[in-house]
C-alpha cells in the first residue's frame, strides 16, 4: 500500500502521474481539509474535490480546478441575487456540494461522504479527508484575520502573510483509517504541495505526525519548491510568514523530523549538502510537471526512490 499526503494543485499533477504508475487498489490519499470553507451555504472541500475529480478523469488540468467543461449558469444567477461569484463553482462542480451539504446534515461524517463520491465517480483509489473535525486554515495579515479562500482566491494573495494557524486542530482527530494507513504503508510519499497550507494542516492534526515519525516505511517528499521560488501560488509567501526560508532546503527542514528523501530540481544541487546535513537524502532529477508525460515520470522516479514498484 502507498500513502500519498496531498493539497489540491501541486498534489493533483502528481496524484494524477501515480494514479497511472500504481494499481488504484493500492493507493491510498490522505488529503488536507484545512482549506473547506461554506459558499453559498454549502460546504466546499477545494482539495478533496480536485483530487477526486482528478483521479475519475474528470479534472481541468489546464485550470487545475472544477471538472473539464464544467459551465457556470447558477453562479451567474446566484450573482443576481446579490450572491457573491469570487469563488467559481461550476454547474456540475455544485451537485457535489449540495450532496456533501446534505449528507453533513444528516449526520453522515466526511470521510464517508467521500467514500460515497468516490464510488459515485467510478474511483478506486481510497480517498481519505485528514479528519473528519472541521480545522481551519486562518491566515493573519495586516488588514486582519482571512479564511484561506478569501487570502488566496477573493484577495489574490496579495497580503503580507503575518500568520498562519489551524483554527480546531488540537481538538481534532485523524478520519478513520489516516493513522492505521500510514502504519501499515509500504511507503509514504509527501506530494509538491504548499508546506504551510496544505501538507501543514494535515500534520496538525495530532497523532498523524508523530505516525510518520513511528512508521517503518520509507517517507519521501517531492519539493514544490524549485530554483526558490513555487511553481504556481503563494508557498513563498506563507513559508516565509512561517519563518522558512523559501527553497527545497526550507521544504527538508519543515519535513526533517519524519523525512527519508526529498526529491529537488537539478538547478537545486547546491543544496544538496544541506539536506543531507540534516538526515536525509536529496535526489536531483526534473519535478516540474507540465505535461502528462512528466507527471508518470516524477511519480516512476519517486516510486523507485523508495523501491516501490
Ligand atoms: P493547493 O491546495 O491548490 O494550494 O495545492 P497544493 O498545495 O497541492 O499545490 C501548490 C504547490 O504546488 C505550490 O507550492 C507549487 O509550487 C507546487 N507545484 C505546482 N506545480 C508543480 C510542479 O509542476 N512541480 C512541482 N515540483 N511543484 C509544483
Amino acid at each position: 500500500m502507498l500513502v500519498v499526503l496531498t493539497g489540491g494543485t501541486g498534489g493533483a499533477k502528481l496524484v494524477h502521474g501515480l494514479s497511472l504508475e500504481v494499481a488504484a487498489k493500492e493507493l491510498v490519499i490522505i488529503c488536507n481539509t484545512g482549506d473547506d470553507f461554506v459558499c453559498h451555504g454549502l460546504r466546499v472541500c477545494p482539495d478533496l474535490d480536485t483530487i477526486t475529480y482528478t483521479l475519475a478523469g474528470l479534472g481541468d488540468a489546464a485550470r487545475g480546478w472544477g471538472i473539464q467543461d464544467d459551465s457556470f449558469v447558477a453562479l451567474e444567477w446566484l450573482g443576481k441575487y446579490g450572491g457573491e461569484s469570487w469563488f467559481k463553482l461550476g454547474d456540475r462542480d455544485l451537485a457535489l456540494h449540495i450532496t456533501r451539504t446534505r449528507l453533513l446534515a444528516e449526520a453522515v461524517p466526511l470521510s464517508g461522504i467521500t467514500e460515497r463520491i468516490r464510488g459515485a465517480l467510478g474511483v478506486q483509489a481510497t480517498i481519505l479527508p485528514m479528519s473528519d473535525d472541521r480545522v481551519e486554515t486562518r491566515i493573519v495579515t495586516m488588514e486582519g484575520e482571512l479564511s484561506f479562500q478569501e487570502y488566496f482566491v477573493k484577495r489574490h494573495w496579495a497580503d503580507e502573510v503575518k500568520k498562519v494557524f489551524f483554527a480546531g486542530a488540537e481538538r481534532s482527530r485523524p478520519a478513520p483509517g489516516v493513522l492505521d494507513a500510514i502504519r501499515t504503508a509500504e511507503a509514504v510519499i509527501l506530494c509538491p504541495s504548499n508546506p504551510i497550507t496544505s501538507i501543514g494542516p494535515i500534520l496538525a492534526v495530532p497523532g498523524i505526525r508523530e505516525a510518520l515519525t513511528k512508521t517503518k516505511s520509507p517517507v519521501a517528499a517531492v519539493s514544490p519548491i524549485i530554483a526558490g521560488a513555487p511553481v504556481s501560488g503563494p508557498a513563498h509567501k506563507l513559508m516565509a510568514g512561517a519563518g522558512f526560508e523559501v527553497s527545497a532546503l526550507g521544504v527538508a527542514k519543515a519535513y526533517a523530523d519524519f523525512l527519508d528523501k526529498i526529491m529537488i530540481a537539478p538547478e537545486d544541487r547546491a543544496l544538496e549538502e544541506n539536506i543531507e546535513a540534516l538526515g536525509l537524502q536529496a535526489l536531483a532529477a526534473p519535478i516540474r510537471m507540465d505535461s502528462l508525460e512528466d507527471k508518470r515520470r516524477v511519480a516512476r522516479d519517486v516510486l523507485a526512490s523508495l523501491r516501490y514498484m
